[in-house]
C-alpha cells in the first residue's frame, strides 16, 4: 500500500480489500512511548467471521492453482521483502524493541522461509508405493484442509507469521491470521508483500484485534479447519479446549524453561558467550531462551565469576544504538511480570548477583527497561527455576555431576529447548539422548534455530504436528489415497 495514504493507519484485509476497525490499536515504540509506531484497525467478532467466510470463498480457487504458481508467489513476496528489507528491519526494532541486528536477521529468515516454502510447491512429496493386485496403481497425495486460522505472539512478530504462513499457502489452503496486539506491523508487512505478490483477494486475510474474542469467532467460523498457535501456555490451553470441541485441528507452539548444561570440561568463555546470547537476546523473550543455566560443581566458581562480569558489562537501551545488547520489555505488563519474579526469586531466597533494577532515569525514562538479572543458590522447587519468566533474567544451579545436571534439566513442565557445554563426545550423546527436549544445542546457545529442519517441543511446551522444515506440511494438509485398476 502507499505509504502516504495510510498516514501510519494500518487497515485490515479481508476479502481483498484494506477495511479499518471497530477501533483503533495503538502500536508503540516499547523503548521510547511517545513514539507511536502505527494504528492498526481493531477488528470484531463480526469482522472475523467475515474474514473467514471470505477464505472459504476464496479457497477452491486457491486449492485449484497449480502448487508451481502458488510458491511463485511465495517467490515474489520474498523479493518485495527483500526490497524493503532495511525499512522493515527498523519498523521492527520500533515496534517490538529487539536490536536492529537482531531484527535484520528475522526479516532475513522470513525472506528465507518464502523462498523455502516456495520451492516446495514443485515438489509437495506424496507416496508412491506398489500394490498387492495386478494392474492396481496406488499412490497417496497431499490436499489442503481449507481455511486454516493462524494466532501470532508478539516476540517473533514476523518470522513466525513467516514460517505459519508460507507452508499454508503453499499447500493451496486459505488463510486468516490474527497477530498479537503488541507487535502488528511486522506481520501487515508479511501480508501487503503477498499482496502485492499476486495473492488473489481472500486468500489471505489480516484481523488484529482483542485476542479472546477474535480467537473465539476463528474458532466458531463454520468454515474453519485448523488453527496454529504460539504463545502463552494458558491461552494455548483455552484455545485447545475450544478448537477441540469442535474437532478442529490444532497445533500449538507455547513456553519452555530452557536450560544451559555447563560440564565441567567445556570452554568456560564459549560457554559463557553462549549462556549470554541464550538468555539475554532479544531481551530473553524468546521461547528458546535460557532461563536456567545448570553447573557442573568443577567449574562452578570459575564459570558464575566471567558470567557475572561480563552480564554487569552488557548495554542496555533502544535497539535502534548499535551499541546496545539488551532493549527493552515489550510493554508496562510484561515489565511487571519480569520485576515481580526478580522480587520473588529473592524472597524463596535465591542471591541476585547482578541486575533487577527497573531502569527509569534519562534515556530509560520512556522505555519498559530492566537491567539484566543473573540469580545464584536457585534450587529445584523455587518459582525461578520452574516458570517461564520470559525476560532477562537468569537462574543459575549448581550440579554435582553429568547425572544430576540431566536430572536438574528435565525437572520442569516444559520441554522446549536445551542446550550442553562440553568438549566431552560420549557426554553430548548421553544428553541428546536423554533430555527432554524438542530442540537440543551443542556447544551453541540454546535459542537459534533454523527453517529447513522441525521446530517445536514435547511435554507442556508443544501440542502436535512440528512447524517448519518439510514436515511442517503435515499439519496442513490431508493425505488422499489413490487405488487405480487398469
Ligand atoms: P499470548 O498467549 O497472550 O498471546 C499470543 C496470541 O494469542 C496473541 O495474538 C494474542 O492476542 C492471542 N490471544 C490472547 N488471548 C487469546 C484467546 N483467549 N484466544 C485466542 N487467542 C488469544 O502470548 P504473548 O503474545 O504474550 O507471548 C508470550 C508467550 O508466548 C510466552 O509465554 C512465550 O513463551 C510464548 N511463546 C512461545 C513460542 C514458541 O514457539 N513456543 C514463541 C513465542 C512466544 P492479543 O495480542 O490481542 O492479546
Amino acid at each position: 500500500m502507499n505509504d502516504a495514504l495510510l498516514e501510519r493507519n494500518y487497515p485490515n484485509l479481508i476479502a481483498g480489500l484494506w477495511v479499518r476497525g471497530r477501533d483503533r490499536i495503538e502500536n508503540r515504540n516499547p523503548a521510547d512511548t511517545r513514539d507511536v509506531v502505527g494504528y492498526f484497525a481493531s477488528a470484531s467478532a463480526t469482522d472475523m467471521a467475515a474474514a473467514c467466510d471470505a477464505a472459504s470463498r476464496a479457497f477452491s480457487g486457491w486449492a485449484a492453482t497449480p502448487a508451481p504458481a502458488r510458491g511463485a508467489c511465495l517467490f515474489r513476496a520474498a523479493d518485495i521483502l527483500e526490497g524493503r528489507f532495511e525499512t522493515v528491519a527498523a519498523e521492527m526494532t520500533r515496534e517490538e524493541g529487539k536490536t536492529l541486528a537482531e531484527a535484520r536477521g528475522e526479516v532475513r529468515r522470513s525472506i528465507n522461509i518464502f523462498r523455502y516454502f516456495g520451492g516446495e510447491g514443485a515438489r509437495l512429496p506424496g507416496l508412491l508405493a506398489p500394490s498387492e493386485r495386478d494392474r492396481v496403481f496406488s499412490f497417496a497425495m497431499r490436499k489442503p484442509l481449507g481455511v486454516v486460522g493462524l494466532i501470532t505472539p508478539w516476540n517473533f512478530p514476523s518470522a513466525i507469521p513467516a514460517w505459519k504462513l508460507a507452508p499454508v499457502l503453499v499447500s493451496g489452503n486459505t488463510v486468516v491470521l490474527k497477530p498479537a496486539s503488541a507487535a502488528p506491523l511486522s506481520s501487515w508487512r508479511l501480508v501487503e508483500a503477498l499482496v502485492e505478490a499476486g495473492a488473489p483477494a481472500g486468500v489471505v486475510n489480516f484481523v488484529a484485534g482483542p485476542g479472546g474474542e477474535l480467537g473465539r469467532a476463528m474458532v466458531e467460523a463454520p468454515a474453519m479447519r485448523a488453527v496454529s498457535f504460539t504463545g502463552s501456555c494458558a491461552t494455548g490451553a483455552l484455545l485447545y479446549a475450544q478448537a477441540t470441541a469442535r474437532k478442529l485441528r490444532v497445533q500449538l507452539e507455547m513456553g519452555g524453561k530452557n536450560p544451559t548444561v555447563v560440564l565441567a570440561d567445556a570452554d568456560v568463555d564459549a560457554a559463557v558467550e553462549n549462556t549470554i546470547n541464550g538468555a539475554f537476546a532479544s531481551t530473553g523473550q524468546k521461547c528458546t531462551a535460557t532461563s536456567r543455566v545448570i553447573v557442573e560443581a568443577g567449574v562452578y566458581d570459575r564459570f558464575v565469576e566471567r558470567l557475572v562480569a561480563r552480564v554487569r558489562g552488557l548495554v542496555v537501551g533502544n535497539g535502534m544504538d548499535p551499541t546496545t545488547d539488551v532493549g527493552p520489555a515489550i510493554d508496562a505488563q510484561q515489565l511487571d511480570i519480569v520485576l515481580r519474579y526478580i522480587e520473588l526469586g529473592q524472597t524463596e531466597g535465591a542471591t541476585l548477583a547482578c541486575g533487577g533494577r527497573h531502569l527509569v532515569e534519562g534515556p530509560y525514562q520512556h522505555g519498559h527497561f530492566v537491567e539484566p538479572a543473573v540469580f545464584l543458590n536457585v534450587t529445584e522447587r523455587m518459582a525461578v527455576a520452574q516458570e517461564e519468566i520470559f525476560g532477562p533474567v537468569l537462574s543459575v544451579m549448581r550440579a554435582a555431576d553429568f547425572d544430576d545436571a540431566v536430572r536438574l534439566a528435565n525437572a520442569v513442565a516444559f520441554g522446549l529447548s536445551a542446550s550442553i557445554q562440553t568438549r566431552d563426545v560420549s557426554r553430548i550423546f548421553d544428553f541428546v539422548n536423554r533430555i527432554e527436549a524438542g530442540l537440543v544445542t551443542v556447544n551453541l546457545p540454546s535459542a537459534g534455530v533454523e527453517y529447513q529442519l522441525p521446530f517445536g517441543g514435547t511435554k507442556d511446551s508443544s501440542f502436535g504436528p512440528k512447524e517448519q522444515g518439510p514436515h511442517a506440511l503435515d499439519f496442513y494438509t490431508d493425505w488422499k489415497t489413490v487405488y487405480l485398476k487398469y
